[in-house]
């Protein structure tokens, strides 16, 4: 550490760039090393055919989660989705979990219970074995740090960085309920702090805030995927929001994309909940994270299997990396594509 130059705050520097600097000293010292830092997942050949893949992920009280409105059933089952959906995302099938808990005192062995029966229903869902983890007490709230691993032929494993120009960029199920299924817990949540005794205006709300509370992985994607002889070209699960993934999956490929904002699929519940936020939808469905849909592209040849499926939606078309990365509006108008993102580090 230099410590002539100020030191830097890692809101500065940002998430990705971190993960970056970080990790630029490491190279693989293993040839069985298909898939490394930067996917989803990393990919080890087995053998001649199977490539293991492995993911982990945190969920962390405070940042991932509020205990106030996310009943711990819903969160055990979440956390194993979330991790499945990185598996998803190389076209692999998990299938196996360790589960690492660091929890306070504040927590009693039957809200612990209830967190593994979330866990279970999602192992039972997904068809995975838990296999180990590790239980540690905490100064403050609960973390869970879920390791997952996954199979793929080698054939099918698909990365982030396998886009080339003319692909079709495609979207499973719809975007942004998550989002705003959380802007709507967290307005009930001011409510009742401000008088407990009213009860909270869920109704209406039912989908998107089961988007929030209980995300299911695209598995089953996966599996029509492999029945419509489909392997896309790249792909990317959308966690952090449509946009940000996009643009992870265009840096990795090297390429530019046109995305037409209007084809970006929504449920009318998310858009109507939108509008009586005062939210865009558009921005909605560009911004909010957390829906765990799959983003991939696909090669020509094989659009007329996608686009008669009513799973998926053709958003945009990949181009040259010098022709950049747009968003084009309703009336036509091309923006440079940013993301917002989730900003965990203030
Ligand atoms: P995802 O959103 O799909 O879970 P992330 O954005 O968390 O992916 O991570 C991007 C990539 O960086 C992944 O390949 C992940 O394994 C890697 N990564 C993230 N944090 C670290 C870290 N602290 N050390 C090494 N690799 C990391
Ligand atoms: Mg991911």
């Amino acid at each position: 550490m230099d410590h002539q130059q100020p030191l830097r705050k890692i809101s500065e520097v940002g998430e990705f760039s971190l993960i970056e600097e970080l990790t630029r000293p490491f190279q693989s010292k293993h040839s069985e090393l298909v898939v490394g830092i930067g996917d989803d997942a990393a990919g080890i050949c087995l053998d001649d055919e199977l490539v293991q893949v492995i993911s982990t992920d945190f969920l962390v009280e405070g940042v991932h989660f509020d205990p106030m409105y996310m009943p711990l059933k819903h969160l055990g089952y979440k956390a194993v989705s979330v991790n499945v959906s990185d598996i998803c995302a190389m076209n692999a099938t998990a299938n196996f979990i360790t589960v690492s808990i660091a929890v306070s005192s504040k927590y009693s062995v039957e809200a612990l219970e209830e967190l593994y029966a979330g866990i279970h229903a999602a192992c039972e869902k997904f068809s995975i074995s838990l296999v180990g983890g590790d239980t540690t007490a905490a100064p403050f709230g609960l973390t869970i740090s879920i390791t997952i691993l996954g199979k793929v032929e080698k054939t099918k494993i698909t990365k982030r960085s396998g886009a080339k120009n003319f692909d079709l960029l495609v979207v499973s199920g719809d975007l942004g309920g998550a989002y705003m299924g959380l802007q709507v817990l967290e307005r009930e949540k001011e409510v009742f702090k401000a008088n407990p005794k009213i009860q909270p205006e869920l109704e209406g709300f039912d989908y998107i805030i089961q988007r929030q509370l209980k995300p299911e992985a695209r598995k089953d994607i996966i599996t029509i995927l492999n029945q419509l002889g489909v392997v896309p070209t790249s792909m990317i699960d959308v966690s952090d929001g449509l946009a940000s993934e996009i643009l992870h999956l265009c840096k990795a490929s090297q390429v530019g994309c046109h995305l037409y904002g209007e084809k970006i699929p929504m449920d009318t519940q998310t858009i109507q909940t939108a509008l009586d936020f005062d939210l865009d939808p558009a921005t909605v469905s560009l911004n909010g994270g957390e829906d765990y849909e799959l983003l991939f592209t696909i090669d020509q040849k094989d659009v007329g299997n996608i686009q008669s499926n009513p799973h998926f939606a053709i958003i945009g078309h990949i181009t040259d990396a010098n022709d950049g990365i747009y968003h084009i509006d309703k009336q036509g108008t091309a923006v440079a594509l940013k993301a917002q993102g989730w900003k965990h580090f203030n």
